[in-house]
């Protein structure tokens, strides 16, 4: 008889710290008691089994895998990647197939859970179906060579956004390879209409993942009826969402959060605060926004991470870095296992040259984004000290 009860008991306990865990998560996020358990529940017919089972019970628990779970987990976030492009001509590449370019920053992402960045281009050696230009002449497409997505690897990357207006450049070539490339090294993404969300586990603890865009073949950022049902399911599911975005207007004249839908040359950007504010009502964790080329504020929202525009990363050759262009935040965020913001900080990095990121002793990325934070978002909990270190100030 023993034998069989056994076990069912490991079975049961198993199901009630994962049902437990699931309860503890939902309560954090809105802050309100644990939600009793339904009579009929398996957690409730627990306490009777155990008391028949009487002696056995120590055993049982001995057979009960323990689960390593981390108390903190970090999540580093960065912009636009474009490591180099082989088209419209080689000239556009990095020296030393671009083994140089993150050499400055990589120390950053040393020891991260998670290292995040929007890759702007397509993984593609040759050929593919070109983008069609409304004008020739200003016709910036992005190809980087197979060897790009190692660099990526190499500096830390395992988590990136295929939703930009440059994933697409070279048509359903461009995206297989793409995606065959990140899958090879384990380097997960999302973003596409194949691939919009995902999920993934690392160190025993559940990531959901999903990215949005105005742009064709991405799931939609002015779409935030689907958005939110995206979110909610990857909350049902995971233990921290986060959650990417490439919207608002371009350039040094955008810097600021408008909390209103964004038009640049005619297109719907999005409405980047209120779809932030959804995505974290809806479960997300941590939102790492880009698209303006520029930096723009940060925010803890419902004890949630939220950065608006992490700017220009790695733009190699064909990017204007000037100014604030040139300027490329590094999000390195402290969450619990749970995604609630601890702590973290805007590392600065600049582009030099032709678009090549290194550590920028002047701070002026952070200092940029304190500046902005301030003034766009005053209700905001946090302050940002000159080194660009985030405190969190509970109400
Ligand atoms: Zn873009």
């Amino acid at each position: 008889m023993l034998k069989f009860i056994r076990p069912i008991l490991s079975l049961l306990l198993l199901l009630l710290a994962f049902v437990a865990c699931k309860t503890q998560k939902q309560a954090s996020h809105t802050a309100a008691p644990p939600a009793a358990a339904p009579r009929d529940s398996t957690i409730q017919a627990l306490p009777d089994t155990i008391r028949v089972a009487g002696p056995a019970d120590t055993a049982v628990v001995d057979t009960v895998p323990v689960i390593p779970q981390k108390d903190s987990l970090v999540i580093t976030g960065v912009g636009d990647i474009m490591l180099g492009t082989n088209f419209p001509e080689t000239y556009y590449l990095p020296p030393n197939e671009g083994k140089d370019m993150l050499a400055g920053v990589a120390h950053v992402f040393a020891g991260a859970d998670v290292v995040f960045g929007n890759l702007e281009g397509v993984i593609l050696d040759s050929a593919g179906t070109q983008k069609k230009c409304r004008n020739p002449k200003a016709c910036y497409l992005f190809r980087s060579p197979s060897y790009m997505a190692n660099r990526l690897h190499e500096a830390g990357f395992n988590l990136l956004s295929v939703a930009n207006n440059h994933a697409g450049d070279f048509g359903p070539e461009g995206r297989a390879h793409t995606a065959k490339m990140l899958d090879s090294l384990g380097i997960h993404y999302a973003g596409n209409l194949q691939q919009p969300f995902i999920v993934f586990a690392q160190e025993g603890i559940k990531y959901g993942f999903a990215a949005f865009s105005p742009n064709k073949g991405t799931p939609q950022i002015t779409d935030i009826a689907r958005a939110t049902a995206t979110v909610a399911h990857l909350d049902s599911l995971c233990d921290v969402v986060i959650v990417s975005f490439h919207g608002g207007a371009e350039g040094s004249k955008y810097t600021s959060v408008p909390r209103a839908p964004e038009y640049f040359y005619g297109e719907d950007r999005g409405d980047v605060y209120h779809f932030a504010h959804a995505m974290v009502d809806a479960g997300a964790d941590i939102i790492f926004g880009h698209g303006p080329h520029v930096p723009r504020a940060i925010e803890v929202y419902q004890g949630r991470f939220i950065a608006y525009s992490l700017g220009n990363f790695a733009t190699y050759g064909r990017f204007n870095l000037r100014g604030v262009n040139g300027l490329a935040p590094i999000a390195r965020i402290v969450v619990s296992n749970r995604g609630e913001f601890l702590t973290g900080r805007i590392i600065s990095a600049r582009q030099v040259g032709w678009g090549v990121p290194e550590i920028d002793p002047e701070n002026a990325a952070a200092r940029l984004i304190e500046e902005l934070s301030k003034k766009d978002l005053p209700e905001s909990v946090i302050s940002i000290d000159e080194s660009g270190i985030i405190s969190y100030l509970h109400p």
